[in-house]
């Protein structure tokens, strides 16, 4: 299948029938991108996708998977690269200044002087950081250590600003390594005003390494997690057994949350199934309808919340009051 990029009757009747009673109505979206699709450089997923996601697309677009629902958000860029980093960072502050109420964070890169960082987060009126493995060293990146992409002199400018940070660790098994665990714990402990949100649910790209490796992280003060682009259960409810309701935040990965598909376990890894990596027309002895990865994401976790008994009052809070409490908002 081509990949598309528009709502189906499919979508539409989904969240009839199995989230309009679970969705709230106010959102803080703690994990979105708004980009020109050149600043993601090289061949993406994305390309089924719009040119420029400004925020009033996003605005508009977001509630293909959340109709009728009143969204703000924590927003940041999709430059990747040295040679668009910046750019990205500009283009979200100028996107973000549209709504008093929503927020963003600057793409930084490790080379990056720690003084540079400081005077741009204020230049931009930015809260935070967000870090991408692809500044590491060398060409494949996926095993990369925290340091290599957020390094311990850009956690101390975020503990002297107060700065939220939003890391997204790599390796192959996430938050179960030894390795990202230790650094974690270090970072959060030597920088305790520093905010760290751990993407994806720790990468639980696999549930299993955030079920296996959240223990390590117990007694953090100072560590959230987002739900973003996780479709299994088992990727919250690790993170509410162990933290409780308060550290767990809805984010959508938009526009991740738009394409069609989801994100499975497999053994010890897992993989993406997609509109267009999967021969959907022979997948089954049925008719296979993918719909998009945002409204799989919440039925996971309306079953999670279901699975730990969280009041009405506890899923409010994961879709707009830890957000914004992390923000300091409220
Ligand atoms: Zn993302």
């Amino acid at each position: 299948m081509e990949l598309t990029w528009e709502p189906t009757d499919a979508d539409r009747e989904l969240f009839e029938r199995e989230l309009d009673g679970f969705v709230p109505d106010r959102i803080y979206d703690v994990h979105a991108h708004l980009y020109e699709l050149w600043q993601w450089k090289k061949p993406t997923i994305l390309e089924g996708g719009p040119e420029k996601l400004p925020l009033e697309r996003y605005q508009e677009e977001i509630r293909w998977i959340t109709p009728g629902r009143k969204t703000h958000g924590l927003f940041f860029g999709g430059g990747l690269h040295e040679e668009t980093f910046r750019a990205s960072n500009e283009y979200i502050a100028a996107q973000v200044a549209k709504d008093p109420a929503s927020r963003s964070l600057l793409i930084v890169s490790p080379h990056m002087d720690p003084e540079e960082v400081r005077q741009e987060v204020r230049r931009l009126s930015m809260v935070g950081l967000k870090v991408y493995q692809h500044f590491a060293p060398g060409e494949e990146t996926w095993e990369a250590e925290i340091e290599e992409f957020l390094t311990e002199e850009h956690v101390r400018v975020a503990h002297e600003e107060e700065l939220v940070i939003m890391l997204h660790m790599v390796k192959s098994r996430a938050l179960a390594d030894p390795v990202n665990q230790a650094t974690i714990r270090r970072y959060c402990e030597t920088w305790p005003k520093m905010r760290l949100v751990l993407a994806h649910s720790g990468t639980a790209f696999n549930p299993h390494h955030t079920a296996e490796g959240i223990h390590s992280l117990a007694g953090i003060d100072n560590v959230w997690f987002d739900t973003s682009a996780m479709t299994e259960a088992g990727a919250f409810e690790p993170i509410v057994r162990q933290f409780g309701h308060e550290r767990l935040m809805w984010g959508s990965d938009y526009p991740i949350s738009h394409l069609r598909g989801r994100c499975v376990a497999i053994g010890d890894n897992h993989v993406w199934l997609y509109e267009n990596n999967v021969d959907w027309g022979n997948l089954s002895y049925r008719r296979i309808q993918p719909v998009f990865l945002g409204l799989e994401s919440l039925r996971a976790l309306k079953t999670a919340a279901w699975n730990l008994r969280l009041s009405n009052s506890q899923v409010e809070d994961v879709f707009w009051t830890n957000a914004r409490r992390l923000l300091r908002l409220e």
